[in-house]
């Protein structure tokens, strides 16, 4: 497979554009050459609605920083998901996140939602937020370019746990069955559940490192959310929300 890179940029078979600058590192630290190929994304496809492709390109001029590329076919690709999966996570603290938000991306995940919760480690606010922001973007991006995806998931502004759930501001990822992680005796198992919710898309909320407390599990029921088990053992934050999307991609796949 030649190098992918996602350009958020216009392309077109036949045009000749200038890389945006994090493509155009890339193909420096990679030391590729002009004449060399590569395969660029823009998570547009072809233009038309719900396409998702990628695009042959040659390099043509490299300056000290500039990369131009002439732009070649378009193939057709189909390596999304056969459901929406959004994920609404209370954010595990330091690396943990870019590692769950690198095996989302892997495993198809449609949006993720950053969510602080009355027992979060991670808050994060201002400058901070807009930077953590662009961090995980930028991870988004770095997974989808290495396992093929050509759209790239959607990450939300962090949110309140709260304001997330009455809707106001971020709700956007709440789409189709909703599904809260649940640690509580007695409750359904994931597999049930999903067997029973059909086709749609789903809406998975789990907990941060020290869970969710019983008013907020009650908060989420209120708001349509089923709570489901993934079994007997107690899943790190990271790890709940993975097996969830593992169970769904290789169920679809
Ligand atoms: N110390 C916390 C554990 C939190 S685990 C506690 O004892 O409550 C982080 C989150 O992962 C939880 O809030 C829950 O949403 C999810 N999770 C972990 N293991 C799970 C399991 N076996 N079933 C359902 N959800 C689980």
């Amino acid at each position: 497979m030649t190098a992918r890179f996602y350009a958020d940029i216009a392309l077109a078979p036949g045009s000749s554009v200038s890389l945006p600058a994090h493509a155009a590192r890339h193909v420096q630290v990679l030391r590729m050459q002009p004449g060399d190929a590569l395969t660029l994304f823009n998570g547009r496809g072809n233009g038309q609605p719900g396409s998702e492709g990628e695009f042959a390109a040659t390099i043509e001029r490299m300056g000290r920083s500039d990369v131009e590329v002439m732009v070649g076919a378009y193939t057709a690709t189909a390596r999304e998901a056969g459901r929406a999966v959004h994920l609404a996570v209370g954010m595990p603290a330091n690396e943990r996140m870019d590692w769950l938000i690198e095996k989302a991306a892997e495993l198809g995940v449609a949006s993720i939602q950053p969510l602080m919760s009355e027992r979060s480690v991670l808050r994060i606010k201002g400058e901070r937020a807009d930077k953590k922001l662009a961090h995980w973007r930028g991870v988004a991006i770095a997974a989808c370019e290495q396992c093929g995806r050509s759209r790239v998931p959607l990450i939300h502004d962090a949110a309140n746990l709260a304001d997330w759930l009455k809707g106001a501001g971020h709700g956007t990822t709440q789409g189709g069955t909703r599904l809260l992680l649940s640690l509580q005796d007695g409750t359904l198992p994931l597999a049930k559940a999903v067997a029973a919710a059909g086709s749609g898309a789903l809406t998975f909320l789990s907990g941060p490192e020290g869970g969710l407390s019983l008013a907020e599990e009650a908060a989420a029921i209120a708001s349509g959310f089923a709570p489901v088990s993934l079994g007997p053992r107690v899943l790190r934050a990271e790890t709940a929300p993975l097996a969830c999307l593992s169970l769904l991609a290789l169920a679809c796949a």
